[in-house]
């Protein structure tokens, strides 16, 4: 049996919640097929002592607050599982939890979504898939050589997991690959505990914001950048142009305490360990890849619209080659800041008023 709807959204972390706010205010019918069995989007998935990079209040979706943190610390992602879950329901989102979106077809005037729970037929979709299922390790040489464990941020929860058993004393090596919040705060994580030998690699020195400046300065940086860009002014520079790691508590107690200097990029990788370009060699038990992510949009691949890079070309949210496709929170690229709690809504509200505005041609 197909269902039919106005609006499937795809999936259902922040991306998905905030499109559902914004398509019920449009009046629009819609479903949000997530396939996580619970709410929380990958917030669920991330390591322990992971802080938000803004205060709760200005890491909201639309409509409804994050609770404060008590004396305004930032608060870990628990809080976001909780905050989300608390969204989806107050707001009574058609949310069908543990459906995996496989295909998006078209086919005639409407979208066909084939599901693993049954098929849907749509007037418009938004797809909100994150990046969190597509981690991405860079191809460095040697790699396949090392005998140690290798993992990405997807897969790291704690230094406990690097303790040797029944050995408190004794430090395992690990290396940490990456100049970003993720990697910054890993690298922190493991020095702050102790129980590590951690080395730090970044591609070019770590670059802090200034410890006053959080997640905050970043949407307005990123509206500030599409304004300017909008009125031909020429580009700002955008988030990137402040500096890659926001100093959380954490990060900046690591730093301060001269535990978390960054080497180089090693050149490869050995049996054992990496070699730098001067000759020396390191010796590690493990490597946390903060490297990245791409795009989660397999499903999107009947229709035929990836360009460079596995994006799909947008002007704003909607794909340029199929105008009942909307792409919402993946990064900068569908909308400034739209890959974050507090950018995600207008991006969403956006895209709800684009395919309120096409259905009711
Ligand atoms: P996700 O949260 O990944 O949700 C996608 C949902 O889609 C999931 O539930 C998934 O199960 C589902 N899905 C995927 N594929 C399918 C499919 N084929 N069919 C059906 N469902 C599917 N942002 C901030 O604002 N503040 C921060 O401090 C902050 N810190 C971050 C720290 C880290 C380490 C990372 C990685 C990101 C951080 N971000 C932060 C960025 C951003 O808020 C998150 O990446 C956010 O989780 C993205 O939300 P999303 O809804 O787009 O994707």
């Amino acid at each position: 049996m197909t269902r039919h709807t106005d609006v499937v959204v795809v999936g259902g972390g922040q991306a998905g919640l905030a499109a559902g706010y914004h398509l019920r205010r449009q009046g629009l019918d819609f479903a949000v097929l997530d396939a996580d069995p619970e709410p929380g989007g990958s917030w669920r998935y991330m390591w322990d002592s992971l802080r938000l990079f803004s205060p709760a209040e200005h890491s909201s979706l639309p409509g409804r607050l994050m609770p404060a943190r008590p004396c305004g610390t930032y608060p870990g992602a628990g809080h976001v599982v909780a905050y989300l879950s608390d969204y989806e329901k107050r707001y009574d989102l058609p949310v069908q939890h543990g459906t995996r979106v496989d295909a998006v077809c078209r086919d005639g005037d409407g979208l066909v979504v084939e599901t693993d729970t049954g098929t849907w037929r749509a007037r418009a979709v938004i797809s909100a898939t994150g990046t969190w299922s597509r981690p991405f390790v860079p191809a460095v040489p040697g790699r396949g050589r090392f005998t140690g464990r290798q993992l990405h941020t997807v897969s790291y929860r704690c230094p406990a997991d690097f303790a040797i058993p029944g050995d408190r004393s004794a430090r395992r090596s690990v290396i940490v690959v990456g100049g970003g919040n993720s990697g910054a705060q890993i690298a922190a994580d493991l020095a702050l505990d102790g129980g590590v030998q951690v080395t730090w690699v970044t591609r070019r020195p770590p670059r802090f914001l200034p410890d006053d400046i959080d997640g905050r300065a970043l949407f307005d940086v990123a509206t500030a950048r599409r304004r300017a860009l909008e009125q031909g002014r020429g580009d700002t520079g955008g988030v990137a142009s402040l500096g890659d790691i926001v100093a959380v508590p954490p990060v900046r107690a690591a730093r301060d305490a001269g535990r978390l200097s960054a080497k180089p990029m090693f050149t490869r990788l050995t049996a054992t360990g990496a070699r730098w370009a001067d000759g020396g060699h390191t010796c590690a038990d493990a490597i946390v890849w903060c490297t990245g992510f791409r795009p989660a949009l397999a499903h999107l691949a009947p229709l035929d619209l990836r360009g460079p890079r596995g994006h799909i070309a947008t002007a704003g949210t909607r794909a340029l080659g199929e105008p009942r496709l909307h792409l919402l929170g993946y990064g900068d690229w569908t909308g400034p800041a739209s890959a974050t709690l507090i950018g995600v809504g207008r991006a969403a509200r956006d895209a709800a008023r684009d395919i309120a505005l096409l259905l009711s041609d």
